[in-house]
């Protein structure tokens, strides 16, 4: 199979599409319309450096079904666009390229994570709340790198048979403060129940000059955040619930509790953290209209942040005071 239709190839796409005409001949338009074919032949004329893996070439659109992308506001694009070496799909790259361009500003210079492996200097603590990303895959060895998820039946701090990889609860971390360098979360926050809460404990575990780089289903033309399950009751508000793909871990997907409106940069100010919305459009990546945030430690203050990143000027902003050791931390202070 795999040699006859290698993963992220057309000929696999094509035999993908044969099996959903059999299985459910009724959405079988949704995907395979004129509208689809435009964006696969567009992503086959495309020639694009993957800033994950670096492979060169074409990348792959899946022709997805267009409807529950649109119900959930979520652009197809971001969801497939595939790089024909690692599969990574766009919103993978986005998230890279935020990454790469925040340790860029910070002197730590790789043109893809690949060789981001090979450069990032030992102390920089980083938490990938997907461990099983393609950025995780690449720095999963890394002595800083620290890989989570959320896994029904598993205590919150668990180690998960790896090594720096935890079953994390995001509203109550169990990292001491201002652990990290980075925290990442793609398209995560939308499944935590009580989100202000998490925001607060990434804004605490965050050292003043990290970054907290994530993406979100986000519509900027909603009035406010759009409440699909009441975060209070746990009750849904929508006649159709927005379940998530999760194939790895939930069968059945992940229930959205939200898709996020303009008052998220507010939530997050609340929190502590001055979130800004980055568009990337890098068409050499095969990255368009990219939408990821990045977000910092809002308040200025003129502490220390112990051992900063080489080249690291002063973007330091800092908490202030409010350090508390966590009942239930699995990290050791160093
Ligand atoms: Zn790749």
């Amino acid at each position: 199979m795999n040699r006859a239709a290698p993963p992220y190839s057309s000929r696999r796409l094509a035999l993908q599409l044969a099996r959903h005409a059999l299985r459910s001949p009724g959405t079988f338009v949704q995907r395979v319309n004129g509208a689809n074919l435009a964006h696969w032949r567009d992503a086959r004329a495309l020639h694009a450096t993957c800033n994950i893996c670096g492979h060169q070439g074409p990348l792959l659109d899946e022709m997805l079904d267009l409807q529950p992308c649109a119900r959930h506001h979520i652009r197809p694009a971001r969801e497939t666009l595939r790089c024909r070496g690692c599969g990574s799909k766009m919103r993978d790259r986005v998230v890279a390229a935020a990454l790469l361009d925040m340790l860029f500003d910070r002197g730590i210079i790789a043109p893809t994570i690949e060789a981001l492996a090979d450069v990032l200097p030992t102390h920089i603590r980083i938490l990938d709340t997907d461990a099983n990303s393609r950025i995780a895959q690449r720095l999963r060895h890394h002595p800083g790198f620290h890989r989570s998820l959320f896994l029904p039946g598993h205590a919150n701090g668990e180690n998960l048979g790896e090594e720096r990889l935890f079953n994390i609860d995001l509203q109550e971390m169990p990292f001491r403060d201002r652990y990290f360098h980075v925290i990442i979360t793609s398209d995560v926050m939308e499944h935590v129940r009580l989100v202000d809460r998490a925001h607060r404990e990434i804004a605490r575990c965050l050292r003043p000059i990290g970054e907290y780089i994530f993406t979100v289903p986000y519509d900027e033309t909603l009035p406010r955040t759009w409440l699909l399950v009441d975060p209070e009751t746990d009750e849904d508000l929508v006649p159709e619930p927005h379940f998530h793909r999760d194939p790895e871990i939930r069968r059945q997907g992940i229930r959205s509790y939200r898709v996020f409106g303009p008052d998220l940069v507010d939530d997050l100010a609340a929190a502590g953290l001055t979130a800004e919305f980055v568009p990337i459009t890098r068409p050499e990546i095969g990255v368009f209209d990219g939408d990821v945030f990045r977000a910092a430690l809002a308040q200025e203050t003129s502490e220390h942040d112990g051992r900063a990143l080489p080249g690291q000027a002063a973007k330091a902003a800092a908490q202030g005071g409010n350090a508390r050791p966590s009942a239930s931390e699995v990290v050791a202070s160093s």
